[in-house]
Protein backbone atom coordinates (compact mmCIF):
# COMPACT_ATOMS: atom_id res chain seq x y z
CA UNK A 1 0.00 0.00 0.00
CA UNK A 2 1.50 3.71 -0.92
CA UNK A 3 1.91 6.53 1.76
CA UNK A 4 -1.27 8.29 0.69
CA UNK A 5 -3.17 5.56 2.69
CA UNK A 6 -1.38 6.74 5.75
CA UNK A 7 -1.96 10.08 5.84
CA UNK A 8 -5.59 10.05 6.58
CA UNK A 9 -4.29 7.51 9.55
CA UNK A 10 -4.03 10.36 12.08
CA UNK A 11 -8.05 11.63 11.35
CA UNK A 12 -9.23 8.06 10.98
CA UNK A 13 -13.16 7.44 11.21
CA UNK A 14 -13.53 3.96 9.73
CA UNK A 15 -10.52 1.71 10.84
CA UNK A 16 -10.25 -1.55 10.13
CA UNK A 17 -7.26 -3.62 11.39
CA UNK A 18 -6.01 -7.04 10.18
CA UNK A 19 -10.10 -7.67 8.73
CA UNK A 20 -10.34 -11.51 7.26
CA UNK A 21 -13.36 -13.03 6.09
CA UNK A 22 -13.84 -17.06 4.65
CA UNK A 23 -17.05 -18.19 3.72
CA UNK A 24 -16.03 -22.16 3.93
CA UNK A 25 -12.72 -22.26 1.73
CA UNK A 26 -13.07 -19.16 -0.41
CA UNK A 27 -10.97 -16.17 1.38
CA UNK A 28 -13.33 -12.83 0.18
CA UNK A 29 -11.13 -10.64 2.24
CA UNK A 30 -7.72 -11.36 3.25
CA UNK A 31 -5.88 -9.26 6.51
CA UNK A 32 -7.27 -5.99 5.67
CA UNK A 33 -6.26 -2.66 7.03
CA UNK A 34 -7.95 0.49 6.02
CA UNK A 35 -8.68 4.05 7.20
CA UNK A 36 -11.39 6.50 6.16
CA UNK A 37 -11.20 9.86 6.87
CA UNK A 38 -14.91 11.95 8.20
CA UNK A 39 -16.09 13.28 5.44
CA UNK A 40 -14.37 10.83 2.47
CA UNK A 41 -15.56 10.06 -0.58
CA UNK A 42 -14.28 6.58 -0.58
CA UNK A 43 -14.68 4.00 -3.39
CA UNK A 44 -13.93 0.53 -3.45
CA UNK A 45 -13.27 -0.83 -6.87
CA UNK A 46 -11.89 -4.26 -8.28
CA UNK A 47 -13.62 -6.80 -10.24
CA UNK A 48 -16.20 -9.17 -9.61
CA UNK A 49 -15.59 -11.73 -6.59
CA UNK A 50 -12.83 -8.88 -5.37
CA UNK A 51 -14.47 -8.91 -2.12
CA UNK A 52 -15.73 -5.22 -2.02
CA UNK A 53 -19.24 -6.05 -1.34
CA UNK A 54 -18.19 -8.19 1.82
CA UNK A 55 -15.82 -5.40 3.32
CA UNK A 56 -19.08 -3.08 2.64
CA UNK A 57 -21.25 -5.72 4.12
CA UNK A 58 -18.43 -6.24 7.30
CA UNK A 59 -18.36 -2.34 8.04
CA UNK A 60 -22.65 -2.53 7.71
CA UNK A 61 -22.80 -5.69 10.67
CA UNK A 62 -24.66 -8.00 7.75
CA UNK A 63 -21.53 -10.22 7.99
CA UNK A 64 -19.18 -10.76 10.68
CA UNK A 65 -15.52 -10.72 10.68
CA UNK A 66 -13.13 -13.85 11.01
CA UNK A 67 -10.80 -11.89 12.36
CA UNK A 68 -9.51 -8.18 13.10
CA UNK A 69 -11.20 -5.31 13.88
CA UNK A 70 -13.64 -2.49 12.70
CA UNK A 71 -14.03 0.92 14.51
CA UNK A 72 -16.09 4.28 13.82
CA UNK A 73 -14.97 7.53 15.54
CA UNK A 74 -12.94 5.49 18.15
CA UNK A 75 -15.60 3.01 18.92
CA UNK A 76 -15.09 -0.51 18.40
CA UNK A 77 -18.25 -2.11 16.52
CA UNK A 78 -16.74 -5.32 15.64
CA UNK A 79 -19.82 -6.79 16.94
CA UNK A 80 -22.37 -4.65 17.66
CA UNK A 81 -25.91 -5.65 15.78
CA UNK A 82 -26.20 -3.76 11.93
CA UNK A 83 -29.17 -1.51 13.76
CA UNK A 84 -26.69 0.04 16.45
CA UNK A 85 -23.69 1.28 14.26
CA UNK A 86 -24.22 4.52 12.83
CA UNK A 87 -23.96 3.68 9.18
CA UNK A 88 -26.69 3.32 7.02
CA UNK A 89 -26.60 1.16 3.12
CA UNK A 90 -27.82 2.25 0.20
CA UNK A 91 -28.29 -1.05 -2.11
CA UNK A 92 -28.88 -1.27 -5.63
CA UNK A 93 -31.88 -2.35 -5.79
CA UNK A 94 -32.95 0.64 -3.24
CA UNK A 95 -35.11 -1.98 -1.28
CA UNK A 96 -38.55 0.42 -1.19
CA UNK A 97 -41.70 -0.77 0.29
CA UNK A 98 -43.74 -1.30 -2.49
CA UNK A 99 -47.20 -0.46 -0.68
CA UNK A 100 -46.08 2.53 0.79
CA UNK A 101 -45.84 6.38 -0.50
CA UNK A 102 -42.42 7.91 -1.03
CA UNK A 103 -43.49 10.32 1.96
CA UNK A 104 -43.95 7.37 4.03
CA UNK A 105 -40.81 5.25 2.77
CA UNK A 106 -38.58 8.15 3.73
CA UNK A 107 -40.38 8.48 7.15
CA UNK A 108 -40.19 4.46 7.86
CA UNK A 109 -36.89 5.00 9.66
CA UNK A 110 -37.93 7.70 11.99
CA UNK A 111 -40.88 5.68 12.48
CA UNK A 112 -38.65 3.01 14.37
CA UNK A 113 -37.02 5.14 16.06
CA UNK A 114 -40.25 6.39 17.23
CA UNK A 115 -39.80 10.32 15.90
CA UNK A 116 -43.03 11.39 16.91
CA UNK A 117 -45.31 12.18 13.65
CA UNK A 118 -45.12 15.98 12.79
CA UNK A 119 -41.18 16.10 13.22
CA UNK A 120 -40.74 13.12 11.56
CA UNK A 121 -43.04 14.48 8.11
CA UNK A 122 -40.84 17.65 8.66
CA UNK A 123 -37.64 15.73 8.48
CA UNK A 124 -38.71 13.05 5.65
CA UNK A 125 -40.13 16.61 3.74
CA UNK A 126 -36.47 18.11 4.06
CA UNK A 127 -34.58 14.64 3.03
CA UNK A 128 -37.37 14.45 -0.34
CA UNK A 129 -36.91 18.22 -0.85
CA UNK A 130 -32.87 17.33 -0.59
CA UNK A 131 -33.22 15.05 -3.97
CA UNK A 132 -35.27 17.08 -5.82
CA UNK A 133 -38.85 15.20 -5.50
CA UNK A 134 -40.75 17.08 -3.12
CA UNK A 135 -43.51 16.96 -6.24
CA UNK A 136 -43.62 13.19 -6.20
CA UNK A 137 -43.68 12.79 -2.37
CA UNK A 138 -47.63 11.29 -2.71
CA UNK A 139 -46.48 8.34 -5.69
CA UNK A 140 -45.78 4.75 -4.96
CA UNK A 141 -42.18 3.48 -6.15
CA UNK A 142 -43.65 1.86 -9.24
CA UNK A 143 -44.87 5.53 -10.24
CA UNK A 144 -41.31 6.57 -10.31
CA UNK A 145 -38.23 5.74 -12.58
CA UNK A 146 -35.48 4.06 -12.16
CA UNK A 147 -33.35 7.50 -11.19
CA UNK A 148 -36.17 8.79 -9.32
CA UNK A 149 -36.17 5.67 -7.16
CA UNK A 150 -32.69 6.05 -6.33
CA UNK A 151 -32.99 9.41 -5.39
CA UNK A 152 -35.97 7.80 -2.62
CA UNK A 153 -33.33 5.24 -1.64
CA UNK A 154 -31.17 7.61 -0.98
CA UNK A 155 -33.12 9.89 1.09
CA UNK A 156 -34.65 7.15 3.47
CA UNK A 157 -31.03 6.95 4.09
CA UNK A 158 -29.78 10.56 4.10
CA UNK A 159 -33.17 10.94 6.68
CA UNK A 160 -31.45 9.42 9.55
CA UNK A 161 -28.76 11.60 9.53
CA UNK A 162 -25.50 8.66 9.32
CA UNK A 163 -22.23 9.18 10.16
CA UNK A 164 -21.63 7.18 7.35
CA UNK A 165 -23.32 5.84 4.29
CA UNK A 166 -22.56 2.79 2.54
CA UNK A 167 -23.22 2.61 -1.02
CA UNK A 168 -23.46 -0.94 -2.53
CA UNK A 169 -23.38 -0.07 -6.74
CA UNK A 170 -25.98 2.20 -6.11
CA UNK A 171 -26.33 3.62 -9.77
CA UNK A 172 -26.03 0.03 -11.16
CA UNK A 173 -29.29 -0.57 -12.75
CA UNK A 174 -29.53 3.14 -14.22
CA UNK A 175 -28.84 3.55 -17.76
CA UNK A 176 -25.45 5.72 -19.07
CA UNK A 177 -26.88 9.41 -19.11
CA UNK A 178 -29.05 8.85 -16.30
CA UNK A 179 -25.85 7.30 -14.03
CA UNK A 180 -23.82 10.19 -15.22
CA UNK A 181 -26.34 12.63 -14.12
CA UNK A 182 -26.66 11.02 -10.49
CA UNK A 183 -22.73 11.17 -10.07
CA UNK A 184 -23.40 14.53 -10.49
CA UNK A 185 -25.72 15.02 -7.61
CA UNK A 186 -24.95 12.16 -5.33
CA UNK A 187 -21.37 13.51 -5.56
CA UNK A 188 -22.96 17.53 -4.65
CA UNK A 189 -25.50 16.07 -1.71
CA UNK A 190 -22.18 14.14 -0.41
CA UNK A 191 -20.25 17.50 -0.39
CA UNK A 192 -23.54 19.23 1.33
CA UNK A 193 -23.94 16.76 3.58
CA UNK A 194 -20.82 16.18 5.06
CA UNK A 195 -21.22 12.73 5.70
CA UNK A 196 -18.45 9.89 4.90
CA UNK A 197 -19.20 7.54 2.02
CA UNK A 198 -18.24 4.35 1.39
CA UNK A 199 -19.07 3.45 -2.36
CA UNK A 200 -18.84 0.25 -3.95
CA UNK A 201 -18.31 0.13 -7.61
CA UNK A 202 -16.82 -2.09 -10.37
CA UNK A 203 -16.89 0.78 -12.88
CA UNK A 204 -13.74 3.06 -12.95
CA UNK A 205 -14.67 5.69 -14.64
CA UNK A 206 -17.14 6.41 -11.56
CA UNK A 207 -14.65 5.85 -9.28
CA UNK A 208 -12.16 7.82 -10.84
CA UNK A 209 -14.97 10.99 -11.06
CA UNK A 210 -16.44 10.82 -7.71
CA UNK A 211 -13.85 9.84 -5.03
CA UNK A 212 -11.38 11.49 -2.86
CA UNK A 213 -9.47 8.35 -2.87
CA UNK A 214 -9.85 4.68 -4.23
CA UNK A 215 -8.68 1.12 -2.97
CA UNK A 216 -8.56 -0.66 -6.13
CA UNK A 217 -9.39 -4.65 -5.18
CA UNK A 218 -7.97 -7.87 -6.08
CA UNK A 219 -8.43 -11.42 -5.11
CA UNK A 220 -9.91 -10.22 -0.89
CA UNK A 221 -6.72 -7.64 -0.97
CA UNK A 222 -6.15 -4.21 -1.76
CA UNK A 223 -3.68 -3.73 -4.29
CA UNK A 224 -3.33 -0.08 -4.43
CA UNK A 225 -5.12 3.31 -2.30
CA UNK A 226 -4.71 6.62 -3.45
CA UNK A 227 -5.93 9.46 -5.56
CA UNK A 228 -7.67 9.27 -8.73
CA UNK A 229 -4.80 11.16 -9.74
CA UNK A 230 -2.23 8.49 -8.04
CA UNK A 231 -3.85 5.33 -9.08
CA UNK A 232 -4.05 6.05 -12.35
CA UNK A 233 -0.79 7.93 -13.26
CA UNK A 234 1.36 5.66 -11.18
CA UNK A 235 -0.37 2.13 -11.21
CA UNK A 236 1.76 0.28 -8.19
CA UNK A 237 0.87 -3.32 -10.20
CA UNK A 238 0.36 -4.82 -13.52
CA UNK A 239 -3.17 -5.24 -12.43
CA UNK A 240 -4.10 -1.86 -11.62
CA UNK A 241 -2.54 -0.34 -14.61
CA UNK A 242 -4.83 -2.69 -16.63
CA UNK A 243 -7.84 -2.37 -14.61
CA UNK A 244 -7.61 1.71 -14.85
CA UNK A 245 -8.32 3.01 -18.32
CA UNK A 246 -6.60 1.44 -21.37
CA UNK A 247 -3.14 0.78 -21.20
CA UNK A 248 0.49 0.06 -22.85
CA UNK A 249 2.02 -2.61 -20.41
CA UNK A 250 5.51 -3.88 -21.57
CA UNK A 251 8.14 -5.52 -20.32
CA UNK A 252 11.55 -7.80 -21.08
CA UNK A 253 12.06 -7.82 -24.94
CA UNK A 254 9.44 -5.56 -25.85
CA UNK A 255 10.19 -2.53 -23.11
CA UNK A 256 13.47 -2.96 -24.51
CA UNK A 257 12.54 -2.42 -28.31
CA UNK A 258 10.44 0.64 -27.34
CA UNK A 259 12.33 2.44 -24.39
CA UNK A 260 15.24 0.29 -23.67
CA UNK A 261 14.69 -1.03 -20.34
CA UNK A 262 13.60 -4.50 -19.45
CA UNK A 263 11.44 -3.83 -16.87
CA UNK A 264 7.56 -3.33 -16.29
CA UNK A 265 6.74 -0.33 -17.52
CA UNK A 266 3.27 1.44 -19.04
CA UNK A 267 2.52 4.53 -21.04
CA UNK A 268 -1.24 5.87 -21.30
CA UNK A 269 -2.58 5.65 -24.99
CA UNK A 270 -3.18 9.38 -24.44
CA UNK A 271 0.46 10.47 -24.04
CA UNK A 272 1.43 8.54 -27.15
CA UNK A 273 1.52 11.29 -30.09
CA UNK A 274 1.70 10.40 -33.99
CA UNK A 275 3.46 12.08 -36.29
CA UNK A 276 5.02 11.62 -39.82
CA UNK A 277 7.91 9.39 -41.03
CA UNK A 278 11.31 11.03 -40.24
CA UNK A 279 10.16 13.05 -37.05
CA UNK A 280 12.98 13.42 -34.20
CA UNK A 281 12.06 13.23 -30.66
CA UNK A 282 12.53 16.78 -28.88
CA UNK A 283 14.61 16.86 -25.70
CA UNK A 284 13.35 14.54 -23.38
CA UNK A 285 10.89 12.89 -25.48
CA UNK A 286 11.47 9.30 -27.16
CA UNK A 287 10.62 8.05 -30.58
CA UNK A 288 9.69 4.78 -32.21
CA UNK A 289 8.92 4.17 -35.88
CA UNK A 290 6.03 1.85 -36.71
CA UNK A 291 2.99 1.37 -39.08
CA UNK A 292 -0.89 2.09 -38.47
CA UNK A 293 -2.50 -1.02 -38.23
CA UNK A 294 -5.52 -0.64 -37.29
CA UNK A 295 -7.64 3.04 -37.00
CA UNK A 296 -10.57 3.25 -34.65
CA UNK A 297 -13.39 6.18 -34.82
CA UNK A 298 -15.30 6.99 -31.25
CA UNK A 299 -16.26 9.99 -31.65
CA UNK A 300 -14.61 12.40 -29.12
CA UNK A 301 -11.26 10.25 -30.09
CA UNK A 302 -9.56 8.56 -32.56
CA UNK A 303 -7.64 5.28 -31.17
CA UNK A 304 -4.62 3.45 -33.50
CA UNK A 305 -2.69 0.92 -33.17
CA UNK A 306 0.73 1.13 -33.97
CA UNK A 307 2.91 -1.84 -34.70
CA UNK A 308 6.78 -1.39 -34.14
CA UNK A 309 9.94 -2.60 -34.20
CA UNK A 310 10.05 -5.85 -32.28
CA UNK A 311 6.59 -6.35 -33.18
CA UNK A 312 4.93 -4.42 -30.04
CA UNK A 313 1.79 -2.83 -30.61
CA UNK A 314 1.14 0.38 -29.00
CA UNK A 315 -2.20 1.65 -28.71
CA UNK A 316 -2.59 5.81 -28.96
CA UNK A 317 -5.77 8.34 -28.61
CA UNK A 318 -6.13 11.05 -30.00
CA UNK A 319 -8.44 13.68 -29.18
CA UNK A 320 -10.56 14.73 -32.18
CA UNK A 321 -9.77 18.44 -31.27
CA UNK A 322 -10.04 19.13 -35.38
CA UNK A 323 -7.83 22.53 -34.09
CA UNK A 324 -5.25 23.45 -36.86
CA UNK A 325 -2.03 21.92 -35.71
CA UNK A 326 -3.31 19.73 -33.32
CA UNK A 327 -2.01 15.95 -34.15
CA UNK A 328 -2.46 14.22 -37.79
CA UNK A 329 -4.94 11.85 -39.29
CA UNK A 330 -3.86 8.72 -40.27
CA UNK A 331 -4.97 5.45 -42.09
CA UNK A 332 -4.25 1.98 -41.43
CA UNK A 333 -0.95 0.99 -43.44
CA UNK A 334 0.76 4.80 -42.98
CA UNK A 335 4.14 4.98 -41.84
CA UNK A 336 4.26 7.20 -38.80
CA UNK A 337 6.69 7.89 -35.74
CA UNK A 338 5.71 7.38 -32.28
CA UNK A 339 6.50 9.97 -29.41
CA UNK A 340 6.12 10.56 -26.59
CA UNK A 341 7.56 12.12 -23.41
CA UNK A 342 10.40 10.57 -20.75
CA UNK A 343 8.26 11.76 -17.71
CA UNK A 344 4.91 9.50 -19.28
CA UNK A 345 6.70 6.59 -18.36
CA UNK A 346 5.43 4.70 -15.72
CA UNK A 347 7.86 2.69 -13.86
CA UNK A 348 5.19 -0.23 -12.12
CA UNK A 349 7.17 -1.93 -9.30
CA UNK A 350 5.26 -5.38 -9.44
P1 LIG B 1 -19.31 -8.13 -7.17
O1 LIG B 1 -18.78 -6.92 -7.90
O2 LIG B 1 -19.62 -9.26 -8.12
O3 LIG B 1 -20.38 -7.84 -6.20
P2 LIG B 1 -17.36 -8.22 -5.00
O4 LIG B 1 -16.01 -7.71 -5.30
O5 LIG B 1 -18.27 -7.34 -4.26
O6 LIG B 1 -18.05 -8.73 -6.33
P3 LIG B 1 -17.84 -10.13 -2.94
O7 LIG B 1 -19.32 -10.16 -3.15
O8 LIG B 1 -17.33 -9.44 -1.76
O9 LIG B 1 -17.12 -9.57 -4.23
O10 LIG B 1 -17.35 -11.66 -2.94
C1 LIG B 1 -16.02 -12.03 -2.62
C2 LIG B 1 -15.91 -13.54 -2.66
O11 LIG B 1 -16.66 -14.10 -1.56
C3 LIG B 1 -16.48 -14.19 -3.90
O12 LIG B 1 -15.66 -15.30 -4.23
C4 LIG B 1 -17.86 -14.63 -3.48
O13 LIG B 1 -18.29 -15.73 -4.23
C5 LIG B 1 -17.65 -14.99 -2.01
N1 LIG B 1 -18.87 -14.78 -1.21
C6 LIG B 1 -19.47 -13.60 -0.95
N2 LIG B 1 -20.54 -13.77 -0.14
C7 LIG B 1 -20.63 -15.09 0.10
C8 LIG B 1 -21.52 -15.92 0.88
N3 LIG B 1 -22.53 -15.37 1.56
N4 LIG B 1 -21.29 -17.25 0.89
C9 LIG B 1 -20.26 -17.79 0.22
N5 LIG B 1 -19.38 -17.08 -0.51
C10 LIG B 1 -19.56 -15.76 -0.57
Amino acid sequence: MDSSSESHGSNAYVSLRGVSKSFDDVRAVVDLDLDIASGEFFSMLGPSGSGKTTVLRLIAGFETVSSGTISIDGEDITTLAPFDRTVNTVFQDYALFPHMTIQENVEYGLRTRKVPKPERAAQAAQAIDRVKLSHLAGRLPHQLSGGQRQRIALARALVLRPKVLLLDEPLGALDKQLREEMQVELKSIQREAGITFIFVTHDQEEAMRMSDRIAVFNAGRIEQLGTPHEVYEKPATAFVAGFLGVSNLMSGEKAQAVVGRTGLVNIRPERIRLVGPGAKPGKDEMAVSGVIIEVAYTGANTIYIVETAGSVRLISTKLNEELPGVGESFQTGDKVVALWRNAHIATIPH
